[in-house]
């Protein structure tokens, strides 16, 4: 919940333009301002407060706890010009809701910390748990000075501008080692911690046998991922509330599916009781990995739990990301968070040079020239594979005749991907030329550098006999001259030479041009690479210089009968 909390008219005005805008997320606090601060302070996650920065200090000053837990507070001038992140910047999230309250009031957002300043993740922003001197890391980062990366364990971080080595270190490890001076330690969750109890078995001997296990084998307990144990234990007491006392979630498998895991110690005591010869190796192992802690048993006589630990390999991420046709508004924020995201980018060099500048420093960019698109492809899946976080782009939607199918028909199940649809040039191009896309249409790529021209030719005669409009991509190269005239003449044996067609050249980018034309009256001549061409339908027309396709013959007709 946000509290808000203004002192005067003005800022009343705008507190109940936020809280209209989010009715859900805020709650008005009224009365004094120091008191509402206080009760807001204590009740929500984040304060929102309408008045001076000085007055804000002076309130929340006393009540200022650790930055991990603190509510993030921003605070909004009388003006409603700016929007500061005032503090708890990224435990508290105030950075974000400062740049959400500026959009919503039109305000500037003021955030001065440091690494979001310049662009580098904060390193307690990773959402991975950090030790040791994260202010003295951090300052380094931002200074330029050398900061080595020692990765024991494969994790995708986000870039970091970090050297071969140098006095200061971030290190990646499950490992239960303590913070050398001058260094962090980033836990990832690669532990997987099975586990196995006897009806009853208290939580206290369940906690003992997996911190034994993980303190013997040298392993922080901060990189536990996971409990993991056979559905009959769902409900184990001991098992759920060490779960819960660990912060990790509780996974359950069924004994069938376990049943078929090969561990080093089976026996006959859980298949009797619940019907897999392994529960604790069994429930660590599932999903691969090795075995760091083979199956041991708790102290009590007898004893009533076991554990097993497991390190997973850690997974690989793979965004593919569609930037749009061009112009930097129609990125979306979600496609700049990717971005920013990403430690390795892979990409045409064009499109490269189009986002280059939204990048983090440290990111590593692979790019290459037109053609390489398998290798590219290859490219971003191998280093998700060594589990980077890669981000693979393409203009416009990267999933249309773009970089997405040749990636995920090389990539395996052991990364994970994740899709941002972009703008495509043919909705671009359909919003410049007016509502050409209206009732059925259909996209026809006239390259057959890939396809056979026997197999678009079907196709567009397929779309020519139902009347379905076409946007042509790849119209139309220097060595590629033929095949548009031929695709459009297909069209013509089935439209009036009087149907609009639209030819739009680099549609959102700065030498952007658009034209409407006739089937009878396009001079292919005209068209290039970098234009769509978009032909209607029986039913399209010019309605003030503007495409039109009907939504429904209902509406045509109407059309007709007041004609
Ligand atoms: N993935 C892209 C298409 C890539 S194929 C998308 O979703 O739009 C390349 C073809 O797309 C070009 O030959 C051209 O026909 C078309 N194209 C891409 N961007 C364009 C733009 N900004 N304006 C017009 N056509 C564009």
């Amino acid at each position: 919940m946000i509290g808000l909390i203004s002192a005067t008219a003005a800022g009343a005005a705008a507190r109940d333009r936020l809280a209209a805008a989010w009715p859900d997320r805020t709650r008005v606090y009224d009365g004094p301002a120091g008191d509402a601060v206080r009760r807001a302070f204590a009740e929500c996650g984040q304060l929102v407060c309408f008045l001076a920065t000085g007055a804000v200090v002076r309130l929340v000053a006393p009540l200022l706890g650790d930055k991990t837990s603190d509510p993030g507070v921003v605070c909004v001038d009388e003006g409603g010009r700016y929007a500061v992140s005032l503090v708890g910047g990224h435990g508290g999230g105030a950075n974000e809701l400062a740049r959400e309250v500026g959009s919503v009031l039109g305000a500037e957002p003021v955030v001065t910390t440091a690494t979001d300043a310049v662009g580098i993740a904060g390193l307690d922003t990773l959402g991975l748990p950090v030790e040791g001197d994260v202010a003295a890391v951090s300052r380094a980062l931002l200074d330029g000075e050398p900061v080595a990366l020692r990765a024991e364990v494969a994790w995708p971080l986000p870039p970091l501008p970090v050297a071969e080595d140098g006095p200061y270190a971030i290190r990646v490890t499950d490992r239960s080692v303590e913070p050398a001076a001058r260094e962090v330690v980033l836990r990832p969750p690669t532990l997987v911690v099975g586990v196995g109890a006897s009806k009853g078995a208290p939580v206290a001997e369940v906690l003992d046998v997996i911190e034994g296990a993980l303190r013997d084998a040298e392993l922080s307990v901060a990189s536990v991922a996971e409990l993991a144990t056979v559905d009959a234990k769902a409900e184990e007491p001991g098992i759920v509330e060490a779960a819960a006392r660990l912060g990790v979630p509780l996974v359950t498998y069924g004994a069938e599916e376990l049943a078929r895991v090969e561990v080093p110690n089976p026996s006959d005591a859980p298949l009797a009781a619940v019907g897999t010869p392994s529960v604790a190796e069994a429930a660590a192992l599932v999903g691969g990995g090795e075995l760091l802690v083979p199956k041991r048993k708790s102290a009590g006589r007898p004893a009533m739990a076991t554990c097993a630990v497991v390190r997973r390999p850690g997974r690989g991420r793979l965004a593919v990301v569609g930037l749009g046709p061009g112009a930097r508004d129609l990125l979306t924020p979600r496609a700049k968070a990717e971005l920013e995201r990403a430690s390795v980018l892979v990409g045409l060099d064009q499109y490269v040079g189009q986002i280059r500048d939204l990048l983090r420093p440290g990111t590593r960019i692979l790019e290459s020239g037109l053609g390489a698109e398998e290798k590219r492809a290859r490219t971003a899946v191998a280093e998700a594979r060594k589990g980077q976080a890669v981000a693979l782009i393409g203009s416009g939607d990267a999933g249309v005749y773009a970089m997405a199918s040749p990636a995920l028909a090389e990539a395996s199940d052991d990364i994970d991907v994740v899709g941002v649809p972009g703008v495509t040039a043919a909705l671009a191009a359909g919003a410049i030329l007016g509502a050409p896309l209206g009732h059925d249409h259909v996209s026809i790529s006239l390259s057959d550098l890939h396809t056979p021209w026997e197999v678009i030719e079907r196709r567009v005669r397929a779309a020519a006999e139902a009347d379905i409009v076409v946007t042509f991509y790849n119209p139309r190269s220097r060595g590629r001259d033929w095949q548009l005239p031929k695709a459009l003449g297909i069209l013509a044996e089935h439209r009036e030479p009087t149907t609009p067609v639209g030819v739009v050249r680099n549609a959102s980018r700065a030498d952007e041009s658009s034209r409407l034309t006739t089937l009878g009256a396009l001079d292919p001549a005209t068209v290039d690479m970098m234009t769509v061409v978009t032909v209607g339908n029986t039913a399209t027309r010019e309605i003030a210089g503007r495409m039109v396709t009907p939504r429904g013959y209902r509406w045509q007709a109407s059309q007709e009968g007041a004609q």
